[in-house]
């Protein structure tokens, strides 16, 4: 009985979440919408056009935002939990990411020193790990390192993403994860700390945070380890350039 509580108290949080979600998605959509409308008057001045071009961009841009933090990699069917190769996993999210973080100037390196699968579903973890690395760079407006390493130790796989970024408080440590919770004013969502979180435990991982304002950020995520195998030593390092 206990168990069905909570699994009808998760649903409710997932529908209520959802109906956030969607009005976050439709507002700017709706605004934008308006001004389509108004742009449609053929006598409206050339600078009131440009103007509301101008909204419509943004509030269009920031319906985006929303659904590459929360949607990305959705698809319409149920959670497919499989064997994930941690590694070929991490390359691919970084991959996506090279764009951003040139843009930042930022440097990627990482250090895979071991061939491990765990269980999960491959569009949940590259959500998640895109919203985590994606924070990072953004940490580093002046550019930075940017280091991904995974370790494997008591049946576990330790992925590490650690940043020399902005750092944060301890209260602001404290807020990780809470749902709209930003500091980015309208260039965040603030929710992809939420996902993050809700996907870890779904996948039956866990999660620390080391930071310290000025000097950096390291996440930590420990899943349960499905299979793994230690890399020949001489191949350990790989920056990806
Ligand atoms: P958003 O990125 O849209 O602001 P998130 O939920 O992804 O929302 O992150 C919430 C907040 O957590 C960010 O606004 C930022 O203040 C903080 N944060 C997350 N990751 C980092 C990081 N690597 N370094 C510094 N601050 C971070
Ligand atoms: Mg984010």
């Amino acid at each position: 009985l206990k168990q069905q509580l909570i699994k009808a108290e998760k649903l409710k949080a997932v529908e209520q979440m959802g109906a956030a979600i969607s009005h976050e998605i439709r507002n700017p959509l709706t605004a934008a919408s308006g001004f389509v409308q108004l742009l449609q008057d053929d006598y409206l001045p050339r600078h009131k056009r440009k103007e509301y071009l101008a909204i419509v961009q943004e509030e269009l841009c920031s319906a985006e935002k929303v659904i590459q933090d929360y949607l990305t990699f959705a698809k319409p069917s149920m959670e497919k939990y499989e064997e994930l190769n941690v590694k070929k996993e991490l390359k691919q999210i970084i991959s996506i990411l090279k764009p951003l973080s040139n843009q930042y100037s930022v440097e990627i390196l990482t250090d895979f020193s071991l061939i491990g699968t765990i269980r999960g579903d491959q569009q949940l973890f590259r959500q998640c790990f895109v919203n985590v690395i994606k924070n990072a760079i953004e940490a580093m407006p002046n550019g930075g390192t940017l280091k991904v390493t995974t370790e494997y130790r008591q049946n576990s796989i330790t992925i590490k993403v650690k940043d020399t970024g902005i750092g944060m408080t301890p209260q602001q440590i404290q807020r990780l994860g809470e749902p709209f919770y930003s500091t980015k004013g309208k260039n965040g969502t603030g929710l992809g700390m939420m996902v993050v979180y809700s996907i870890t435990r779904a996948m039956s991982g866990s999660i620390w945070v080391e930071s310290e304002v000025g000097v950096g950020t390291t996440f930590y995520f420990k899943f349960p380890a499905y299979t793994f195998s230690m890399k020949a030593a001489n191949e350990k390092t790989d920056g990806i350039k």
